[in-house]
């Protein structure tokens, strides 16, 4: 099975010009990529030109955040059917920066709801602040999953990519080892199907956090997991194509 490689290009490149090139070095790297399939998420002032420009069926594109709403007052926001005019197919949700801005869980929950009702697909992301030895960091995903997934119907979870992404690891040079990965990815399991049903067996589980060429493959190997969302790596489009070389390798 496929790699789901999610390029969260964040608040970057500072202009179109560089958002072209980097986007035309990545298409390339996806196209040569054996083992890997592609969602880019660019700042969604470059979406509509980018999704417009490309052909291809290797690469999909995301939207970093929207607001639940389909229309309204909400100066500065831009709404999921806005993201999906523009060819956005998936949509981050959740991730820790917008969490640190005040985004809660029943936003999340909204957000996910309404995404689903327009067959998008959410890149839901859970995962704790920090780590200590209490094993606490469960009880916070459990939360945030029981929360976040309280009304998606069973059947409609096929349709949700869980990320797990520890603060403690974006951005940083920390990453997770593997095997509490593959440990966390039951634990996530487990909760799904005590909120859900079986059908939580089967989730999509991705990683993110510090990923890059060197610790892909291991993760993908021991982590019990789908794919990466993936920040620094995927702005610099040579770091991007190793990645996607290292994970050919599995
Ligand atoms: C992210 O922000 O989603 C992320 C994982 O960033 P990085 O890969 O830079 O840690």
């Amino acid at each position: 099975m496929k790699a789901i490689v999610v390029a969260n290009w964040k608040m970057n490149p500072a202009t179109w010009r560089d958002a072209k090139k980097l986007f035309e070095a990545e298409r390339k790297a996806a196209e040569g990529a054996k083992n890997s399939v592609v969602i880019i998420a660019p700042p969604a002032i470059y979406l509509r030109d980018l999704s417009s420009g490309y052909r291809g069926k290797k690469i999909s594109f995301a939207l970093q955040n929207a607001h639940a709403e389909a229309v309204g007052a909400h100066t500065g926001d831009i709404s999921l059917a806005q993201g999906k005019d523009a060819r956005a197919s998936y949509v981050l949700i959740g991730h820790a920066e917008r969490r640190e801005l005040g985004e809660t869980d029943d936003d999340v929950r909204k957000k996910v709801l309404a995404a689903l009702a327009l067959k998008m697909i959410p890149i839901l992301c859970v995962g704790e602040k920090e780590r200590t030895q209490s094993g606490a960091h469960f009880e916070v995903v459990r939360a945030q999953l029981r929360t976040t997934l309280a009304e998606v119907a069973p059947a409609a979870l096929k349709n949700i990519l869980v990320t797990y992404e520890p603060r403690w690891t974006i951005g940083k040079d920390t990453t997770m080892n593997p095997r509490e990965m593959h440990e966390m990815s039951i634990f996530i399991r487990k909760c799904i199907v005590e909120l859900s049903g079986d059908t939580g067996h089967s989730m999509k589980i991705l990683y993110g956090g510090s990923v890059d060429e060197k610790n892909a493959v291991a993760m993908l190997q021991h982590g019990d997991v789908r794919g990466f969302l993936v920040g620094r790596a995927s702005k610099n489009a040579l770091e991007f194509a190793k990645l996607l070389q290292a994970i050919d390798t599995v």
